[in-house]
């Protein structure tokens, strides 16, 4: 594979900033702002079971993007009950399958940054069949440079992956 970034090169390192301790508190942590999965304020779930939801995003660039959150309001795997933990597996099996029925997908990648929001979510994101300049961790990049599609269509294709789990 021949991962490319989506930038004309040559780009120049630069240096990291100096750090920032203690870290400014993520949305949902005590002292942050609210946690919008709880308050509501995210998209609305295209399917959901007794311990997950599944959602669209807004604007992005690839329909069949989908990001998965637990019911529960717990920061990441380790604060999962061990049943979720393994839940998690099986639920994401269903994901990747669905959204590779999509058709035109290469590729289903996951990523779990863990810097966002403080309740546990993981983002399913389908690489189209063929780019392979889009591939593993240029994926996201290409995601943010190409020209979104409007969230109606994001979530018509989130709808298609609940249909097909
Ligand atoms: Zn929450």
């Amino acid at each position: 594979m021949n991962m490319t970034l989506p930038y004309l090169e040559p780009l120049v390192p630069r240096e990291p900033a100096e750090r920032t301790v203690p870290e400014p508190p993520r949305r949902g942590e005590a002292g942050g702002p609210p946690c919008r999965i709880c308050e509501g304020a995210t998209t609305k779930a295209v399917w959901s079971d007794e311990h997950w939801t599944l959602h669209p995003p807004v604007g992005g660039s690839l329909p069949g993007a989908v990001w998965l959150a637990s019911r529960l309001h717990v920061d990441s795997f380790s604060d999962l009950p061990e049943e979720l933990q393994a839940d998690f597996g099986v639920v994401a099996a269903r994901v990747e399958r669905a959204i590779l029925s999509l058709g035109d997908v290469a590729r289903v990648h996951l990523y779990r940054w863990g810097d966002g929001g403080a309740h546990f979510h993981v983002w399913f994101l389908p690489r189209p069949l063929g780019m392979v300049e889009a591939s593993g961790m240029m994926l996201p990049l290409w995601e943010d440079v190409l020209p979104n599609v409007s969230d109606d269509e994001l979530a018509e294709a989130a709808r298609r992956v609940a249909s097909a789990l």
